[in-house]
């Protein structure tokens, strides 16, 4: 094994680069680093790909430019400890060799106004950051947290696949029905998306007293996913025709429609259907609708008939990435957390990593730099 594949090389071993100017992507070796006052430095071990990441590398998300480092669902193991640090951002004692989850994306600084009032939406975000300067990208060898980033220590059982399956889109899930308020017993939640952040929003919803959780998506073998993630119902989205699917949920709520709709598609043409779902009083929660710029024509009267709510939702507080972890750890028994991931690659092979994201053909998909490495 030479030296610059084993990972070690410099400290820094290798890295994904994306070139947001031409839109390509290179794996290249990374600075090395040292731990920082208050961070620390991992060896990554399973990193997440995100749609959001797909969207960034096509050059519909435009919140970097030049060389930048991706990748912002991690996992791995302590390898060494900044001066000062002893604790997790959930308080627990961390020690070197310690397991890890991180949100590389998430860097509150604690004093903006947006820290100090939402708690969610730093003013001054370092993410994505340069690739010439170490960092907590999940796409590389070895991670750099600064102070920012927030970690968790993970204990028990719990396998990085599993805590990788969701990725993001759990702490979105609960973050977003943190934002839509309790879904109260006997209620119907209908969600329109059948990936991951539908999935989990599913997920979460089945733990309420919720009447019907009823999945709209495609294709068959999502919808199988979906049910074994708490859907009661699912709905074939490419089978039926939207006032079909209107009739359907009519049905199952004595023609009253949906009290809670989830968007999780990412498609414009979801929002007026959704909000035709709504019973009155609903509340739609838009959680997918993320980038892009096609735009739909719909009619507002209805959410006004309706006395509808219709929430956005994007971003979360630190301590719901521990939220998060918490509940995969609490229901790894009840959900197949690990049937999510359906595609790994080695760290070189990150561009077909995100292409079977992109295509549609991958439910989850991980980037496992370790154990490449290893077998190298
Ligand atoms: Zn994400
Ligand atoms: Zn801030």
């Amino acid at each position: 094994m030479d030296e610059h594949m084993s990972g070690t090389d410099n400290g820094g071993g290798r890295q994904a680069v994306f070139d947001m100017d031409a839109l390509t992507l290179s794996i290249e070796h990374a600075p090395g680093a040292v731990a920082e006052p208050g961070g620390l430095i991992a060896r990554v071990t399973l990193a997440g790909v995100c749609g959001s990441d797909v969207h960034r590398i096509v050059g519909h998300v435009k919140d970097a430019v030049g060389r930048v480092s991706f990748g912002h669902e991690a996992v791995g193991v302590i390898e060494e400890l900044g001066e000062g640090l002893t604790v997790d951002w959930g308080g627990v004692p961390v020690s070197v060799g310690d397991r890890i989850i991180w949100y590389a994306g998430s860097t509150p600084c604690g004093e903006c106004r947006g820290c100090r009032t939402t708690g969610e939406a730093c003013d001054d975000r370092q993410w994505p950051l340069p690739s010439s300067i170490p960092n907590a990208a999940g796409y590389r060898d070895t991670a750099t947290l600064s102070r920012r980033v927030p970690f968790f220590r993970v204990d028990g059982p719990v396998t990085d696949e599993e805590l990788a399956a969701f990725g993001c889109a759990l702490p979105t899930a609960i973050s977003g029905q943190r934002r839509l308020g309790l879904i109260e017993a006997g209620q119907t939640v209908v969600v329109q998306g059948a990936g991951p952040v539908g999935i989990a929003a599913a997920m979460v919803a089945s733990i309420s007293p919720a009447r019907n959780i009823i999945v709209i998506g495609a294709p068959a073998h999502r919808l199988e996913l979906a049910r074994k993630f708490g859907a009661t119902v699912t709905i074939d989205l490419e089978a039926t025709s939207a006032e079909e699917r209107l009739a359907r949920i009519h049905e199952l709520t004595d023609g009253r429609g949906a009290d809670v709709v989830i968007e999780a598609a990412g498609v414009p043409e979801a929002f007026p259907e959704g909000v035709s779902l709504l019973a009155r009083h609903g509340r739609y929660l838009l959680s997918g609708l993320y980038s892009g710029t096609r735009e739909v024509s719909f009619d507002p009267v209805p959410i006004t008939l309706k006395s509808a709510r219709i929430i956005g939702n994007l971003g979360s507080r630190p301590e719901v990435g521990l939220q998060a972890l918490r509940f995969v750890q609490a229901n790894r028994e009840r959900f197949p957390f690990a049937e999510i991931v359906t595609h790994r690659y080695p760290l070189e092979r990150v561009g077909d990593a995100l292409a079977a994201m992109q295509d549609g053909s991958a439910m989850k998909v991980v980037v496992e730099p370790a154990r490449e490495a290893a077998a190298v």
